[in-house]
């Protein structure tokens, strides 16, 4: 079962991500994750994307396609991937469903996490005062401006997969077990 999960940053998407792993043996796949792993390692990539993600900007669309592409052929996806921070635009939607049939595979469902920004905010301050550890694009700021990016890039894909009718909404400001009972009924009705 292949899955996207969208919403805005901080909206809880990395956390059930990681639940359905355990519970269904999916592998989660965060482009963000990916990207930040590059510049830990100082690698050519990770210099070249590092300010763009300080910023709180989209790195290019050819950049994260040739990723997901890449690893969705692992051995560690065969029962299926969680997408998480990928499709980001409309081109990147369109680009995944071309590499997925080039593949001989389908998307099963796209959860979209719904959040109230004012809500959203608290909740990025609790989890960078928790953490002790700030994520350099954790501050109040750069959420701004993820929030403004995911409004204007990535908000226009959900009629894309509306229109597919394959776009399903879960409230994500419920508690995180309310959260994950909603989303398995989603998956379960999908499988
Ligand atoms: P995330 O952890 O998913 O919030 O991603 C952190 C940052 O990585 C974003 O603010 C972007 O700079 C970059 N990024 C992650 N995924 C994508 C994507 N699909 N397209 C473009 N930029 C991305």
């Amino acid at each position: 079962m292949n899955i996207i999960l969208m919403g805005p940053p901080g909206a809880g998407k990395g956390t059930q991500a990681k639940l359905l792993e355990d519970t269904r043996g999916l592998k989660q796949l965060s482009t963000g994750d990916m990207l930040r792993a590059e510049i830990a390692e100082q690698s050519p990539l990770g210099l070249k994307v590092k300010e763009i993600m300080d910023a709180g900007s989209l790195v290019s669309d050819e950049i994260v396609i040739e990723m997901i592409s890449h690893r969705i052929d692992h051995a560690d996806c065969v029962k299926g991937f969680i997408l998480d921070g990928f499709p980001r635009t409309v081109a990147q939607a369109e680009a995944l469903d071309k590499m997925l049939h080039e593949k001989g595979k389908d998307l099963n469902a796209v959860i979209q996490l719904s959040v109230d920004e004012e809500a959203l905010l608290a909740r990025i301050e609790k989890r960078a005062a928790e953490s002790g550890t700030v994520r350099a694009d954790d501050n109040a700021e750069t959420l701004k401006k993820r929030l403004d990016a995911y409004k204007a890039q990535t908000a226009p894909i959900l009629p894309y997969y509306e229109g597919k009718g394959m776009l399903k909404t879960v409230d994500g400001m419920a508690d995180i077990d309310a959260v994950t009972a909603e989303i398995a009924s989603i998956l379960d009705g999908a499988a």
